[in-house]
């Protein structure tokens, strides 16, 4: 036992010698600090009202459940967008939980994948989407297709891809019951790449990689099947969340959103991927004003919201937060205007919720 502690102490001593040698620092250990005497804005409360779109069942208890609402008042989300996947008493047992808030969440439903091997999956699985309707769902998600079919539901679908024949019933239900679908395709371009020293997000891409996956379909494989997707299903809205995973490409989906009326995307998750090209993601959000969302992704804490608002928000550069993104790139703010601000927090929301 002594051995072992005297062994432990030894490599926890070698380990921060080699963080703090230039010679051994790997780069997952990298942690710049900004020494620019530059303007560093907090903002605590969004511009505007806002509505986040993507968020998830985080508290598990009643008492999580009051923290996570006071702060949203701090931060002013007015209402947040439960993406929850499932479905069945699953999804029953939530609607308890959240019906005590009933104005400040909505929940979101998964579809029932598991019979999609077998020929009566479509109505099944349509069966199941009205009842949890009649339950309280008002739109479906979060969908996810990273290359290999669909997963986030429980059991997964894969080898189904969501432009598959098969899916075009559930989705004509979502339009004929006004449920709009958030959907998941591919992932940051990054994790595609080669993980050598060319790789520009090594660092978060390594831990999601998805080059050493055998048979998946790539990432522009995964944008024709959003194409697909959306034009298969023309009365159907969807919104591609993570921006379509095209951060790297925003002109991609700016094609895909000039093409379907019935695309919108949300922003969640990929502040990290925008904030390094701050000029180009502003004329990006205001050419597309009217077709992009806010949401989050991120759990429930005050700080969380607090730099999304700052990256929207501000015109602060060079600032890293560790807590909340992996890449080791600064960020920056984009200083969006008051109108696009307005509608990317809210207004275009509302279009997507009440359509
Ligand atoms: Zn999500």
């Amino acid at each position: 036992m002594k051995n072992i502690s005297l062994f432990l102490f030894i490599l926890s001593a070698n380990l921060i010698l080699a963080q703090s040698d230039p010679n051994t620092l790997l780069l997952k250990d990298f942690r710049p600090e900004s020494i620019y005497k530059t303007p560093v804005n907090i903002v605590e409360k969004a511009k505007f009202s806002a509505i986040d779109m993507h968020s998830h069942p985080y508290p598990k208890t009643a008492a999580e459940l009051d923290a996570w609402v006071k702060v949203m008042d701090k931060a002013g989300i007015e209402k947040s967008i439960i993406l929850t996947y499932v479905y069945s008493d699953k999804f029953d047992s939530l609607v308890q939980v959240y019906s005590r808030y009933k104005n400040r969440f909505e929940l979101w439903c998964g579809f029932d994948y598991s019979t999609y091997k077998d020929k009566d999956f479509p109505k099944k699985a349509v069966k199941e989407l009205e009842r949890c309707y009649k339950s309280g769902a008002r739109g479906v998600g979060e969908l996810g297709d990273k290359g290999k079919g669909l997963f986030y539901s429980k059991p997964s679908a894969f080898g189904m891809h969501p432009d598959d024949d098969r899916m075009v019933a559930l989705f004509a239900k979502c339009a004929e019951l006004k449920m709009p679908v958030n959907i998941h395709v591919a992932d940051p371009k990054w994790m595609y790449e080669k993980m050598d020293a060319t790789n520009d997000g090594l660092m978060n891409a390594f831990t999601w990689r998805l080059d050493n996956q055998e048979g998946i379909v790539d990432h522009s494989g995964m944008m024709d099947i959003l194409d697909n997707t959306v034009k298969k299903n023309p009365n159907t809205t969807f919104v591609a969340c993570h921006l379509a995973n095209c951060s790297y490409n925003l002109n991609i989906i700016g094609g895909l959103l000039d093409k379907h009326s019935n695309l919108f995307i949300d922003i969640s998750a990929r502040y990290g991927e925008l904030a390094p090209i701050p000029r180009f993601a502003k004329a990006f959000f205001e050419k597309y004003q009217d077709r992009i969302v806010y949401g989050t992704d991120m759990g429930t804490n005050s700080s969380m919201y607090q730099v999304t608002f700052q990256i929207l928000e501000t015109a602060d550069e060079h600032f890293y937060n560790r807590e909340h993104f992996s890449y080791h790139w600064p960020l920056n703010g984009f200083n969006l205007p008051d109108e696009v601000l307005k509608k990317v927090y809210h207004d275009n929301a509302i279009k997507i919720l009440t359509k």
